[in-house]
C-alpha cells in the first residue's frame, strides 16, 4: 500500500477522536478516552526546555524530550488500536499523525508512505508543518545548529514501531528550527539505518546519578584547589614591606606556631590566615573563622567554647563551640582584642593546655587547634589599658606579622587590580577593557581606608556597571564621587587615611542643600551613615566607629538607640 504526494489521508475523519475529549473542569481533570491529559502553556514548556538545555547540555536535553515524545507515541499507538480495531495498516498508521495534530503538536503532510505489516516493509516520508518545537526554538531559544523537533521525532519512532511490531526509526533530515525551509522526516526499519544502535541510545534513560557522584568528588577537589588559589592573593605585590610580611607568613605556614596578624581592617588578614591553614599539614581539616567583634559580648564564650543545655535561659540544647568544630584544624580569631575577660581566660587555657570547657559544663574536652589571631588595634596598648590579659598577649605574640595598609604599597595597585579584574571578569562572564586613565589617576591617589577589601569591592562595582569591551570609568568605580573628583591633583591623603579634596568643599554645599530640600532629616542621615559604615566593615563595630570618627562605645550607644527605635516602630 503506497501513497505518493497525495494527502488523501486527510479525509479520514477525526470526529471519532475529537469526541473522546471530555472536560471535567470541576473535578480538575480532562480526559482523552481513558488517558488523563493536561492543558499546558507552550511558554512554560519552552522555559523548561531552555532550563534543561542550560543545565545539562543539548545532547542530554534532547534525550529527555525524545523520550517524552516516545512515551506519548507508545500510549497513542495503544489508543489507536483500541479505537480503530478494524482499520487497515495505513489507516492505523495514519491515526498517529492525526492524534499528533489533535494534541496540537504539529500538522502532518504525507509525502510518501509505504506500509506492509506482513512483509515488515515500511518507508515513510512526511513533512511537519507548524511544529510546536520549531515555534519555541524561534521565539524562546534562538536558532540551533541541529534539528529541533525532538519530542515529535520520539513520538513518530515509538508510534510507528508499536504499530509495525518492529523498530522503526525516523530521522529529521531538515528542520525549520535549524534554518531549513521545512521540517522533513524519513522513517525506515532500524535495520536499514547504519547508525541505528547509536540513535536508539537516545531512547534509553541513562541514570546520571553515577556521573553526578563522580562530578561531586571532582568539584570537591577543584574547590579546595580554588580555595588554595584564592588564598594566594596575599602573595600579590612587590613592595618591600609586603614581601617581607609574605616571607614571614610562608615560614609560619610550615611550622605549628600561633600567628598574630597585625594590620588595619581590609588588608586581607582572613585571606592570609586561610592561606596559612591551607599550606599547613592541617589543610584537610576545618578552617573556622570568627570575627570576635561581630558576636555580642554576652554570647562570645558560648560561641567559641560551646555551651551545655541549661547554662542560661536561651541555651535549650547543648552545642559545640567553634574550637571543637575546628579540632585538628585552624581557628582564625579576628579582632581578638574584643574578647571578654572570661573568654580571654578560656582562650589562654586552650593555648596552654589544649582544653576547652563548655559554658555551664563540668567536663573538659581535649582540642587540637592552631590559633591565628588578628587585631587592628595595638594589643600592647590594650594590655596597658587593662583591657587585655598580659599572659594571653605573650602567648599570642610569639609570631607577629605586620601587614602594611594598601596606601603604603600603592605601587602594587596594578598587580592587585589585574588580579581582581580577572576574578570578576570570570565571575560575571564579562570582558571590560580595564580602568580608564582617569580611574587610574584617582585610585593611585586615593588613600584606601578600607584597604584591599575596599579595592576588591570597588573593582567589582566597576565590572558590574561597565559593559563588555568598554573601559571602567571613575563614576562606575565610586558611587559617591562626582566627575570633578577625577582631579586627583587636588586630592590629599592624610596619615589617618582620610582623603580630602578641596573640590569636595565646593560640592559639599550642593549635597547639603539637596538633603535639606528633600527634608531628609538629621536622624535619618545619621542612621544611613551608620548603616553604611557597618555594611562597609562587615558589621565590625570598632572598624565602623573608626570610619565615622567615633569611639567604639559612642557608636555602640547609637546602634543600640537605633535598634530600640526600630523595634518601637514595629509595634
Ligand atoms: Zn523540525
Amino acid at each position: 500500500m503506497t501513497i505518493e504526494f497525495e494527502p488523501k489521508l486527510n479525509h479520514v475523519d477525526i470526529q471519532d477522536l475529537t469526541s473522546l475529549i471530555q472536560f471535567e473542569s470541576t473535578e480538575g481533570k480532562i480526559w482523552f478516552g481513558e488517558q488523563r491529559i493536561l492543558f499546558m502553556q507552550l511558554p512554560a514548556l519552552a522555559a523548561f526546555r531552555r532550563e534543561l538545555v542550560n543545565s545539562i547540555g543539548v545532547e542530554r536535553a534532547k534525550g529527555f524530550f525524545m523520550r517524552l515524545g516516545y512515551q506519548g507515541g507508545l500510549r497513542d499507538a495503544e489508543l489507536a488500536r483500541r479505537l480503530r480495531p478494524d482499520s487497515d495498516d495505513m489507516a492505523l498508521f495514519w491515526t498517529g499523525p492525526q492524534l499528533h495534530s489533535l494534541r496540537g503538536m504539529v500538522k502532518n503532510r504525507p509525502i510518501k508512505i509505504e506500509i506492509d505489516k506482513e512483509s515488515g516493509h515500511f518507508y515513510g516520508e512526511l513533512e511537519w508543518v507548524d511544529s510546536w518545537e520549531v515555534e519555541i526554538v524561534q521565539t524562546e531559544l534562538g536558532q540551533i545548529d541541529e534539528p529541533a523537533c525532538w519530542s515529535l521525532l520520539g513520538y513518530a519512532c515509538a508510534y510507528t514501531s508499536a504499530i509495525m511490531g518492529q523498530e522503526i526509526i525516523f530521522r529529521e533530515v531538515s528542520c525549520r528550527g535549524s534554518g531549513d525551509e521545512r521540517c522533513l522526516i524519513v522513517g525506515k526499519p532500524a535495520s536499514e539505518w547504519d547508525d541505528a544502535a547509536e540513535f536508539s541510545r537516545y531512547f534509553t534513560a541513562e541514570p546520571i546519578i553515577e556521573e553526578l557522584y563522580s562530578l561531586q568528588s571532582q568539584v570537591k577537589s577543584l574547590r579546595s584547589s580554588l580555595a588554595r588559589h584564592q588564598g594566594q592573593y596575599y602573595g600579590i605585590g612587590d613592595s618591600p614591606d609586603y614581601k617581607n610580611a609574605c616571607k614571614k607568613i610562608d615560614k609560619a605556614a610550615q611550622s605549628k606556631v600561633s600567628v598574630l596578624l597585625l594590620g588595619e581592617t581590609g588588608v586581607g588578614k582572613e585571606v592570609i590566615a586561610r592561606s596559612v591553614h591551607l599550606r599547613s599539614d592541617r589543610a584537610e581539616k576545618a578552617f573556622v573563622a570568627v570575627n570576635c567583634a561581630a558576636i555580642p559580648q554576652e554570647l562570645i564564650e558560648a560561641e567559641l567554647f560551646g555551651v551545655e543545655k541549661g547554662a542560661f535561659t536561651s541555651a535549650n540544647q547543648s552545642r559545640a563551640g567553634r574550637f571543637e568544630r575546628a579540632d585538628g584544624g585552624t581557628i582564625f580569631l579576628d579582632e581578638v582584642v574584643e574578647l571578654t575577660p572570661r573568654a580571654q581566660a578560656s582562650l589562654l587555657r586552650v593555648l596552654q593546655e589544649g582544653e576547652v570547657e563548655r559554658v555551664g559544663g563540668v567536663n573538659t574536652r581535649k582540642v587540637n587547634v592552631r590559633v591565628i589571631a588578628a587585631t587592628n588595634e595595638s594589643l600592647e596598648q590594650a594590655v596597658k589599658d587593662g583591657k587585655f590579659r598580659a599572659d594571653l598577649f605573650y602567648r599570642l605574640n610569639v609570631f607577629p606579622v605586620q601587614i602594611p595598609p594598601l596606601r603604603d604599597r600603592l605601587d602594587d595597585l596594578p598587580l592587585l587590580v589585574e588580579h581582581f579584574l580577572a576574578k570578576f571578569h570570570n565571575d560575571y562572564s564579562k570582558r571590560t577593557l580595564g580602568l580608564s586613565d582617569k580611574s587610574w589617576r584617582f585610585i593611585k591617589n586615593y588613600s584606601w581606608p578600607g584597604n584591599i577589601r575596599e579595592l576588591e569591592n570597588v573593582i567589582e562595582r566597576g565590572v558590574i556597571l561597565t559593559d563588555n569591551h568598554e573601559t571602567i570609568s571613575l563614576e562606575s568605580l565610586f558611587a559617591s564621587v562626582g566627575p570633578e573628583a577625577g582631579n586627583a591633583d587636588d586630592t590629599h591623603v592624610y596619615s589617618d587615611g582620610q582623603v580630602v579634596k578641596p573640590s569636595n568643599i565646593k560640592t559639599t554645599v550642593g549635597w547639603v542643600d539637596t538633603l535639606i530640600e528633600q527634608q531628609i532629616g538629621l536622624d535619618s542621615i545619621e542612621e544611613q551613615l551608620i548603616n553604611r559604615a557597618m555594611a562597609m566593615t562587615n558589621d565590625n563595630v570598632s572598624a565602623a566607629a573608626r570610619l565615622l570618627n567615633l569611639t567604639r562605645p559612642a557608636l555602640a550607644y547609637r546602634l543600640k538607640k537605633l535598634s530600640e527605635h526600630d523595634s518601637t516602630n514595629l509595634k
